[in-house]
């Protein structure tokens, strides 16, 4: 019993964050303070990694920068939100790289533990937690245009012999569908 073996015997099964403490990603941060009113202001800084949707990959974590206010019970949350998304043209499968910038300009309600609009069924705010991870993602998917181009002009490919019409004519029938 009185064995000394060097050190704490729980190592790394302490938690900060109580029952959220399996969480092992943590983006939420805590609002408490600013709900109760004793801060006026968060400033939030946050690299947030997204998974891949329909088709579209993040090759990088998403920048998130974020200023958290209460206002009238309200915590607004304002900011921006920037991603870099890969896919494929929708016309001829070209690689395409898109710079998403997302303007936040949210109104979250706390005393409901869930936000007026536009993540109605999401979890971007429980109780004095806001889930950043959440609503970059939310933010984003939303932005998203509906299918990616390579460009306004793309003219796709043929749907005889599938040649990339933006890089020359092919010899089908121009009749031909
Ligand atoms: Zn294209
Ligand atoms: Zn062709």
């Amino acid at each position: 019993m009185a064995k000394v073996r060097g050190g704490p015997a729980l190592i790394g099964g302490a938690s900060c964050c109580g029952a959220l403490g399996f969480m092992d990603r943590s983006h939420k941060v805590d609002i408490g303070g600013l709900l109760a009113g004793s801060r006026q202001l968060m400033v939030v800084n946050d690299e947030v990694p997204i998974e891949p949707f329909e088709g579209l990959v993040f090759p990088e974590p998403v920048r998130v920068e974020l200023e958290l206010r209460q206002a009238d019970r309200m915590l607004v949350v304002e900011g921006s939100v920037d991603a870099r998304v890969h896919g494929q043209c929708d016309g001829c499968l070209a690689d395409v790289d898109l710079q998403l910038h997302v303007d936040v300009d949210e109104r979250l309600d706390p005393a409901h533990g869930r936000e007026v609009e536009p993540f109605g069924e999401s979890n971007v705010l429980t109780g004095d937690r806001l889930d950043v991870a959440d609503l970059a993602q939310q933010s984003v998917l939303t932005a998203l245009p509906m299918g990616l181009r390579c460009s306004a002009e793309c003219r796709g490919l043929c749907p005889a012999c599938g040649a990339n019409r933006n890089t020359g004519e092919c010899s089908c029938p121009s009749a031909q569908i």
